[in-house]
């Protein structure tokens, strides 16, 4: 008879999700029967057996203390059986069974700074990328200008008097780790000069193959500098992505004069109504301001604010613009159209507009 062998231990990759759910979703795992959303930050699930699941959505900073971590734990102990889970714009969620449980926890997190909210018709909590508190390639901030913003729009979020959902996205550069393509409204940190070669360093410690390979647009040829291996770079073909950098750190490119923003507007996951879209460019530069960023907070509110004036119930940021027509958004928000809002990279042939039908 052949040996059975034990089922290998790994420690590759998370363990499986199953072992994590609370036992009322385990229970009633493919019978939810219906949702609703019956006041600001609160969702019922109801199962076709009758169970009720509430959970309960608060705010999160993104950037979390483990003892920030341990309130929360606390919280979920007490009040949803010590299940709570992060959604993936970084709200926090309490995964209730009791309904007499629900006014307390919301009185608890408030106390403590957090706002209950983000669901339904609403702003959610804005996801960020790292900022210049982690990551080397940063043009921008990413938590001191998402707390502005979010300052700004806080009604927004423990509301739900938006036409439709509104889903905000930091990246603070253009490998944009942070949905901003998918994002109702994205902020995001551009670069505007190539990297700068450090040719004493680049032999030491970079890898001539590997960064020439990194680069997107080709811009990166092998060179001989003072007769040792080198790089050069091709500045009319650099679209400033910081991909170079993250490989060689020889090759920087922050620059505090000439790193700032972008706002882009338009992107969504969903394909409820109309497909998803990527978000297009709406203002191709706004300075970085710390500490409150202030020209980047009024750019949001005002196209928030312009939005939530003149779109339809339901609809998105993305569907509205494309009912009303680019020339229109433009025109309503006050923002100037520039050369720049043309889209001409090489590959944009989908972008253009092909019908003679305009749309003003
Ligand atoms: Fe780093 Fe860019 Fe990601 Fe920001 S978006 S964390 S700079 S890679
Ligand atoms: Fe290439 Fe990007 Fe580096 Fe420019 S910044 S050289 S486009 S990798």
């Amino acid at each position: 008879m052949s040996e059975v062998i034990p089922k290998r231990k790994t420690d590759i990759g998370p363990p499986h999700y199953e072992k994590f759910l609370p036992p009322i979703i385990k229970e009633n795992y493919g019978k939810w029967k219906s949702h609703e959303i019956p006041r600001p930050g609160v969702l019922v699930h109801t199962s076709e057996t009758g169970a009720k699941l509430y959970s309960v959505r608060a705010g999160s900073p993104r950037l979390l203390s483990t003892t920030k971590i341990k309130i929360y734990a606390d919280l979920a102990d007490k009040y949803s059986d010590g299940y709570l889970r992060f959604t993936s714009r970084n709200n926090v969620e309490f995964l209730l069974s009791k309904e007499q449980n629900i006014d307390p926890l919301i009185k608890e997190l408030e106390a403590i700074g957090h706002p209950v909210g983000g669901m339904g018709n609403a702003l959610s909590s804005i996801v960020h990328t790292q900022g210049w508190i982690h990551c080397h390639s940063a043009a921008t901030d990413a938590s001191g200008i998402v707390k502005s913003v979010m300052d700004a729009l806080i009604v927004n979020f423990k509301s739900m008097e938006l036409p439709g959902k509104l889903r905000i996205a930091l990246a603070c550069c253009l490998n944009m780790c942070g949905a901003v393509h998918c994002s109702d409204i994205a902020i995001l940190g551009v670069h505007r000069r190539p990297p700068k070669v450090n040719y004493d360093k680049l032999p030491k410690i970079c890898e001539i193959p590997n960064v020439v390979a990194s680069c997107p647009t080709a811009a990166i040829r092998p060179t001989i500098v003072d007769g040792k291996p080198s790089l050069e770079v091709q500045n009319d073909l650099c679209m400033y992505c910081a991909n170079c950098y993250t490989v060689c750190p020889a090759m920087p490119l922050n620059n505090p004069d000439n790193d700032g923003l972008a706002i882009w507007v338009g992107g969504k996951v969903s394909n409820a109504r109309h497909e998803p879209m990527f978000s297009k460019l709406a203002i191709p530069f706004i300075p970085n301001n710390p500490p409150r960023w202030p020209e980047v907070v009024d750019a949001v509110k005002n196209i928030v604010e312009i939005w939530a004036d003149n779109a339809q119930k339901h609809e998105r940021m993305g569907e509205w613009i494309e009912r009303i027509g680019w020339p229109q958004f433009f025109r309503l928000t006050g923002i100037e159209f520039q050369k720049v809002h043309i889209d001409d990279f090489k590959h944009a042939g989908l972008t253009f507009k092909r019908s003679v039908h305009l749309t003003y």
